[in-house]
């Protein structure tokens, strides 16, 4: 007799196995297909992995399945098989990877079928003449529908600001009718663009040409210094996608993903471009997903999970800004989507293009290996020239809220001659901290080996690891004093000094409580690009993704923050934050400068940044990554446990090092590192310790991980403690 074997969401790491539903024929059932059963006390949604003729549960214990929710599996077989192997390889149970790469829709059950969409039209004897002058809304909707003869989405009408509400009130004048509409992803379009593409320069043809004439998988490194035009090369590559009938997927950073960057691509493309964020609700972006299974939707652009969107004709995959973290998911699932595309156009055989102005050291040793082809594009696009850099000594100068004298009088030039300025601190806030200026008492976060933000608007102590806030005290906890100083200079504080210098421009603060509300960065935005002089002040929200043109003068108030962190790859952030927040100056016709204020004016690696440029600094970097047996060069992986006891976690990762010491079957080649508590051990009121584990072999590592995991598993201890494993951490705390 056959049995279902499932991948279903849970933390267990193993399959389940239930008997098929009354007269279902097991015969005709494909991997993949969805199957609600009986869990414990709940009604789940599971993936078939494989009918069976033998289990090894007993037969009292097997339970029937419900229903079979599918004919067919939702997801193509291409993106099953990313989905299982990168549970496989991230040690992450199957069933939730599986799970996490279907839509919320899906995953509860919700069938899975991409049926019709309304669409408003207005009626064949529509005419406008029919609506009164008083009804201006009314006669705009009309228009609107005029304009769209093939019909018109009520999301897209609500994106022109038409108001859907009063699409009845044109129903009943017989002015507008909606009708069912389902697209085919046959249906041909003989004329793809909508704007002509910009000639390339040779740099740029080079790199289409390359990546358009690849047969199969390959993966590129598209290395480009900003304004170098990638986005040309990316919508040109594309393009010859397009016209082979093909889609195109574009995976972007969490904060690139801005109504800027997806403008581009529509206006580019006369063809069906969805969108896959955040904020979608759970209806659009299964829609989203339908859109792109079908082949309806041409262009899928995305954050992180859109990874796993199935696609019907796969053409081409960028991941844009490859060297972003925010590709690497932090929790649960701890995928990296950048390496996930590689994988993926593996499956589907197409190329995989990295572009970025600064790679991350792993695509670039990647590159050097002669794993990822590498192009490159050195030159800016047009005329513009690229910024020059000044590096501004503040050793023995007085700060004002994080501004020395030398740059204030650069940013007032600036503003005379009639431009707009940048400045960047990576801080947000009023200041970093509160200190008693009799005993030095600091306001700490009591949940977090930290310290608490003091923010102004609204005046309070905010922790930003742990989101805990009190009142600001009034007088210091250890000694009573009322002398109590903020320390340091956040965004707030340094946009109400420049409000106080500059009072006759405006100043405008961009950090996460400014753009908190809808449509604030875009408000923002159309105030800077409307070009008067302006002071723009904010955090890295500000490094991607925007272009400003009228800025000529970028300020790097505290360029040295990331050079002695913790985490090796402290440096590298620090420099690509650096080359993003730089490249933000001096594009079209404005020549740009960018002043950064340091302490460490002659550190070698600051000065080969600035003087040779990424390349130099990045090519140091791995040298020392190399000698120091440092990932790139070696392959980890890291085990988290916290506990609510001080030294708990620490114990538990000790005990799994010990249990594994003394195993015969211990693949050779580990050094293990640790346990250690976490650099910032206790966050959240949880005590934190990691575990490291390195090898050059990467199959005996997975091989000892897979033994840890299976001792872990059947350990009583372990349920004392949360604990995770992270494989290819890319942060290490
Ligand atoms: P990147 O993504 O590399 O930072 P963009 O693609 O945003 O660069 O291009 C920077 C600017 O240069 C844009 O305004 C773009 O329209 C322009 N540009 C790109 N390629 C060309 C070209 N071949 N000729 C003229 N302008 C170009
Ligand atoms: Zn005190
Ligand atoms: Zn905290």
């Amino acid at each position: 007799m056959p049995y279902l074997r499932l991948a279903i969401p849970s933390p267990l790491r193993r399959l389940f196995d239930y008997l098929p539903p009354q007269d279902c024929d097991t015969a005709a059932l494909q991997p993949g297909v969805r199957v609600k059963v009986p869990f414990g006390r709940r009604e789940v949604t599971g993936v078939l992995i494989e009918v069976s003729e033998t289990t090894e549960v007993p037969l009292n214990k097997l339970k029937p399945a419900i229903a079979i929710l599918d004919d067919t599996p939702p997801m193509p077989e291409a993106v099953l098989k990313l989905a299982r192997w990168a549970g496989n390889y991230y040690q992450h149970p199957l069933g939730d990877a599986l799970s996490q790469a279907l839509p919320v829709l899906l995953r509860k059950g919700e069938p899975c079928e991409y049926t019709h969409q309304y669409l408003w039209r207005a009626t064949a004897e529509a005419d406008i003449s029919q609506l009164g002058k008083t009804a201006a809304r009314q006669r705009e909707l009309l228009l609107l529908l005029m304009e769209h003869p093939n019909g018109i989405s009520e999301g897209a009408i609500r994106a022109e600001g038409g108001q859907t509400g009063l699409l009845k009130k044109l129903v009943d004048k017989c002015l507008a009718e909606s009708f069912i509409h389902k697209p085919n992803h046959t249906e041909h379009n003989d004329q793809p663009l909508h704007e002509a593409p910009l000639t390339l320069n040779t740099e740029q043809q080079q790199a289409v040409q390359q990546i358009t004439a690849t047969a199969g998988f390959k993966t590129y490194l598209l290395q480009g210094v900003t304004g170098s035009g990638k986005t040309e090369v990316y919508l040109q590559a594309i393009e010859h996608y397009i016209r082979q009938g093909k889609q195109a997927l574009i995976l972007v950073p969490e904060i690139g993903l801005t109504p800027q960057t997806v403008a581009r691509f529509k206006a580019r493309f006369n063809l069906p471009v969805v969108v896959l964020h955040s904020n979608l609700t759970d209806n659009q972006r299964l829609d989203a997903w339908l859109q792109a299974r079908e082949g309806v939707a041409r262009i899928i652009i995305g954050t992180r999970s859109a990874i796993f969107t199935p696609l019907r004709t796969p053409g081409v995959i960028f991941i844009d800004e490859e060297h972003d973290t925010s590709f690497k998911q932090q929790e649960g699932f701890r995928y990296n989507a950048r390496d996930l595309a590689v994988m993926r156009g593996h499956f589907e055989q197409i190329p995989v293009v990295l572009g970025t102005a600064t790679p991350a050291i792993e695509s670039l040793y990647n590159a050097k290996q002669g794993r990822y082809q590498w192009l490159k594009l050195n030159k800016r696009a047009g005329d513009a020239l690229p910024p020059k850099f000044e590096l501004l000594d503040i050793r023995q100068l007085p700060l004002q809220d994080g501004l020395s004298q030398p740059l204030i009088q650069q940013i007032k030039a600036h503003l005379q001659q009639g431009t707009q300025v940048l400045i960047f601190l990576n801080r947000r806030g009023f200041a970093p901290t509160l200190m008693c200026h009799d005993c030095g008492w600091l306001a700490d976060c009591r949940r977090c080996d930290a310290h608490m933000t003091l923010h102004r608007k609204p005046f309070h102590l905010h922790c930003h690891h742990c989101d805990s806030q009190r009142p600001v005290p009034t007088v210091c906890d250890s000694c009573g004093s009322t002398d109590l100083k903020p320390v340091g200079a956040g965004t707030e504080r340094t946009e109400e000094l420049l409000q106080a210098l500059f009072p006759d421009f405006p100043v405008i603060r961009v950090d996460r409580d400014t753009t908190q509300r809808k449509n604030a960065m875009q408000h923002i935005m159309d105030r800077v690009h409307q070009g008067h002089p302006c002071i723009l002040i904010g955090t890295q929200m500000l490094a991607k993704g925007h272009h400003f043109p009228k800025v000529t003068l970028v300020a790097i108030l505290n360029a040295d923050s990331g050079l002695f962190s913790a985490d090796f790859r402290g440096m590298e952030r620090t420099a690509q934050l650096i080359l993003q927040v730089a490249g933000r100056a001096g594009r079209a016709d404005h020549p740009g400068k960018v002043v950064m204020q340091t302490h460490h004016a002659d550190h070698p690696i600051i000065t080969s940044l600035v003087t040779e440029g990424y390349q130099a600094f990045a090519e140091q970097e791995l040298s020392q990554r190399v000698s120091a047996q440092l990932p790139p060069s070696i392959y980890c992986a890291m085990f988290r446990a916290e506990a609510n006891h001080q030294g708990q976690a620490e114990r538990f990762l000790g005990r799994l090092r010990q249990l594994l010491a003394d195993d015969i079957l211990q693949p050779q080649g580990i050094q293990w590192l640790g346990p250690l508590p976490s650099p910032m051990e206790k966050r959240a009121g949880q005590y934190r310790a990691q575990l490291v584990l390195q090898s050059h072999d990467r199959k005996a590592l997975h091989q000892q991980l897979h033994n840890i995991i299976c001792q872990v598993d059947s350990d009583p201890e372990a349920r004392k403690v949360r604990w995770s494993i992270d494989v290819d951490p890319v942060d290490m705390f």
